[in-house]
C-alpha cells in the first residue's frame, strides 16, 4: 500500500507527473529519472533534489 506520493506540480513545475511509494526513499530514484528525462536534468542538483524531497507528501490515512 503506497503511503507517500510526489506531484511534480508541487515542486513548482507545470507538469502532471505523479508517483507514489511505500517510503520517501523509494520515490527519490523515480523522481531523479523523471527530472532527467522530463526536465533535462542529467544530474539533479542538490538544491533541486531538496525541493523535490520537500514536495513528497504522506497520504492521509482513512
Ligand atoms: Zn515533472
Amino acid at each position: 500500500m503506497p503511503r507517500y506520493y510526489f506531484k511534480c506540480s508541487d515542486a513548482g513545475y507545470q507538469c502532471s507527473y505523479e508517483v507514489d511509494g511505500a517510503t520517501p526513499e523509494e520515490l527519490e530514484p523515480k523522481i531523479k529519472i523523471h527530472a532527467k528525462y522530463a526536465h533535462n536534468m542529467f544530474e539533479v542538483p542538490e538544491d533541486k533534489m531538496s525541493a523535490f524531497k520537500a514536495a513528497i507528501k504522506e497520504k492521509p490515512t482513512s
